[in-house]
């Protein structure tokens, strides 16, 4: 857009500048984010629903820069993909989940599994699998309290390293979830082929859910559905984003195994969600 001299058109190239000025200065800074300890990991809970008790957590990266404060993992996620970053910078997320998660099971003698997302930059390096590796070795967690979320983007890449990638975790005892199951626009078949454990059903099916009268027969078929495949092919199935009851008691009607959103409980602190689960909260 070219200033015409309009005010309002000036002011709207001003705030557009100053936009990609901070993007520029993101870019360059987040390259040192890890170093100067700028990062941290929030663990949200994720509740299973037929017993009520949090079985598992979702680790999810935090930039807080010093000038601009906290920034949305989906501005400095890409920006750490194309440049490269996100290996290193997932490691580091990797190396910490499986750290908390350890000190969890000791403290509270049962296992927590940590559900990690990876990016397909990361996930595609040979390298990826003895960082998970090392990372469970450093940490001394069981693969088992292991869980890795990847998109259905990632795992239609290069099939043949995706596979390999996929049954070395199998191996190892680490398990597999799809993250925004549904929205990747590729067929089924890889969910028969390659070696997953779980599904979760992407925030806008469950978004749609939500009316304030009774949620539209469209939405509530396309959830329904999802769930049949997970049954049929004896895979979990997570519900994230419920925020409200009226979504958790019809993904429940379902047969839903597991859920996640704001209506149980935000992203938090590992000592925030130690005292939670201290607490036992049930849903
Ligand atoms: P995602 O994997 O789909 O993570 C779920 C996102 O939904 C998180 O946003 C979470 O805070 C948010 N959320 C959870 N419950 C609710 C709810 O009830 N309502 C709404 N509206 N939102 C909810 P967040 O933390 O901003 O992360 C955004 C994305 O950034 C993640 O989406 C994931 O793709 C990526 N990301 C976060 N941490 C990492 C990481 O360590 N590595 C990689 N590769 N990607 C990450
Ligand atoms: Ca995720
Ligand atoms: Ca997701
Ligand atoms: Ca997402």
């Amino acid at each position: 857009v070219k200033s015409s001299g309009k005010n309002g058109v000036r002011r709207f190239d001003g705030a557009l500048d100053a936009e990609l000025e901070r993007r520029k200065v993101l870019e360059r800074e987040f390259q040192f984010a890890l170093q100067r300890g700028q990062l941290s990991v929030v663990y949200q809970p994720i509740f299973h629903l037929p017993s009520g008790e949090v079985h598992k957590a979702e680790v999810l990266l935090r930039w807080t820069h010093p000038e601009f404060g906290a920034v949305s993992p989906g501005t400095f996620i890409a920006m750490a993909e194309s440049s490269g970053q996100i290996i290193q910078v997932g490691g580091w997320v990797l190396d910490t989940a499986c750290a908390q998660a350890r000190r969890w099971r000791d403290l509270l003698g049962q296992p927590l599994v940590v559900t990690v997302n990876v990016s397909p930059v990361q996930f595609l390096q040979p390298s990826f699998v003895p960082q998970v590796k090392n990372a469970l070795l450093r940490s001394g967690l069981p693969a088992s309290a292991l869980e890795l979320e990847l998109t259905e983007g990632a795992v239609m890449q290069q099939p043949s390293t995706v596979r390999a990638a996929l049954h070395d975790l199998r191996q190892l005892g680490v398990s597999i979830a799809i993250d925004d199951f549904g929205t990747g626009y590729s067929s089924l078949s890889y969910l028969r082929d390659l070696p997953i454990n779980s599904i979760k059903i992407d925030r806008s099916f469950i978004r749609d859910l939500a009316t304030p009268r009774r949620a539209p027969q469209y939405a509530v078929a396309l959830v329904e559905a999802i769930v049949g495949i997970a049954r049929t092919l004896d895979l979990q199935v997570v519900a994230e984003g419920i925020e409200s009851s009226g979504q958790l008691e019809l993904v429940r009607s379902f047969g839903c195994d597991f859920a996640q959103g704001y209506h149980f409980a935000r992203p938090m602190e590992a000592q925030a969600l130690t005292e939670l689960l201290h607490h036992d909260v049930t849903a």
